[in-house]
């Protein structure tokens, strides 16, 4: 469970990483889903361009909308570079200041 104190929740920003790795994840469904119980992919090739389009343009709006109120760093951004998937999930859901500014939501005043 993501703890009331994770960066992400305090923020009110979680919602923004659901639906970043929601676009992602449903084109994976989709395609699966084509492949197993549909035409398979080849058959579904234009309405996949449109997908991957959409699924890369949520995840690139996670990047840019997902910022520390404080510094405004691009938290998503700057971590799916440094960090391998789960890693960067887990931190993600999980950090509680700022990795730039150590601005912490929790404690406005205090410097983690
Ligand atoms: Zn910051």
């Amino acid at each position: 469970m993501i703890q009331k104190a994770a960066f992400i929740r305090a923020t009110h920003q979680l919602w923004k990483l659901v639906a970043a790795l929601a676009c992602p994840i449903i084109l994976g469904l989709v395609i699966l889903y084509q492949e197993w119980f549909g035409e398979g992919v080849a058959a579904f090739r234009d309405n996949l361009i449109v997908l991957t389009v959409l699924a890369f343009i949520g995840f690139a709006w996670g990047c840019l909308s997902i910022i520390c109120p404080k510094c405004h760093c691009r938290l998503l951004a700057q971590t799916v570079g440094q960090k391998d998937f789960i890693s960067w999930v887990r931190w993600f859901v999980t950090f509680t200041a700022c990795p730039k500014c150590r601005f912490s939501p929790v404690e406005p005043g205090k410097a983690a």
